[in-house]
């Protein structure tokens, strides 16, 4: 049985919505699971998750809370995977990386940096006993092809799969890493090439999904048994209405595809949510390549946390709305 931690976090206002709106927020915090949010017509909903993380929270936080547990359990040969969700510039990348993942304040170094120092600690603890060895790949999910960030000449990856390894990226380019150092260093160059728009550089990134892959593969000295953990830390494209953005042209069929993607993730978790004991429901898996490639991860045997990022201004108070409601349902599987 799969179950899913949702977390929601704020983001601190930015200076535009502060020019635009004062101090205002449309949230009221109740306590660390639960608060109030009103909409432009005033109406309030209140919503209860697993964790509330408001606008002064530490990045550390985020990652003792969400991460250490899948780290500790990926290092124990239990998948784990984290999705950030959220429109376009509600934190999600800040939470994901943070600033950079190569250099920044230690207290703003996001959830990659601390899960790659996570797991080189967890493996160090049980170096008497057991050899571990680090894989790392990293795709990206644009216009339904999954393109390897680690060579761009596979830019269109099948998924597969396989009795034995469940969910795989068929060729995936695989980088042993030894070290921290050298675990950022290759994933920044994944990131650095990541799909660039040619026209607003803010929007970048916004437009396709980021995967990073974690294999933590261990060996027992005793008698070299092999175990398997996969992490996948999964950084969502922006889930804002397609309509809304005024986007035409390429900008326009790049929307239309993430929120295709984005609502065949909603259908699975529904499915999901929507099955009884002992009643089969058809899980849509196959519906986009996001649902498929997060398969294993939705519905095996498997530990998920979704951290759902929302804007604390009122003027963005209807896609809180709709990211939390999001959330609200991903929490029930
Ligand atoms: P997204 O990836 O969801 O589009 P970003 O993570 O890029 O959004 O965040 C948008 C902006 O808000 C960035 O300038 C980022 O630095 C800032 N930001 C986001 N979350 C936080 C946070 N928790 N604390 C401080 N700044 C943040
Ligand atoms: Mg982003």
């Amino acid at each position: 049985m799969s179950s899913i931690t949702a977390c929601v976090r704020f983001r601190p206002l930015s200076s535009g919505e502060r020019r635009d709106h004062g101090d205002s927020v449309c949230i009221h915090c109740v306590d660390s699971q639960i608060f109030v949010l009103k909409d432009e017509k005033e109406e309030e909903f209140t919503f209860s998750f697993d964790k509330v993380f408001y606008e002064n929270s530490e990045q550390a936080q985020v990652y003792e809370f969400l991460a250490l547990p899948i780290v500790k359990d990926a290092v124990d040969a239990i998948n784990g995977t984290i999705i950030t969700y959220g429109q376009t510039g509600a934190g999600k990348t800040y939470s994901m990386e943070g600033p950079s993942i190569m250099v920044c304040d230690e207290q703003k170094r996001g959830l990659v940096p601390r899960i790659v120092d996570g797991l080189f600690d967890c493996i160090k603890s049980s170096e008497g006993t057991v050899k571990h060895s680090i894989k790392l790949s990293m795709v990206e999910i644009y216009m339904e092809k999954v393109r390897d960030l680690f060579d761009l000449s596979k830019d269109n990856i099948q998924i597969k799969e396989s009795k034995a390894q469940g969910i795989v990226l068929n060729g995936v380019t695989e980088i042993s890493v030894s070290d921290p150092a050298e675990a950022l260093q290759t994933l920044s160059s994944g990131i650095a090439n990541r799909t660039v728009g040619e026209t607003q550089m803010n929007m970048s990134s916004s437009r396709s999904h980021c995967i990073y892959l974690f294999t933590v593969q261990q060996e027992l000295k005793k008698d070299n048994r092999l175990k398997t953990g996969k992490l996948i830390l999964v950084d969502l494209a922006g889930s804002e209405k397609a309509e809304k953005t005024g986007a035409e042209g390429k900008v326009l069929e790049e929307a239309k595809t993430i929120n295709k993607s984005l609502s065949a993730l909603g259908n699975v978790i529904n499915a999901l949510t929507c099955g009884s004991p002992g009643k089969a429901y058809h899980i849509p898996y196959r519906d986009s390549k996001l649902t498929r490639l997060l398969q294993d991860a939705l519905g095996g045997n498997s530990r998920t946390a979704l951290l759902c990022c929302c804007s604390p201004s009122p003027s963005n108070a209807s896609e809180s709305l709709s990211t939390l409601r999001f959330g609200m349902r991903a929490k029930h599987i």
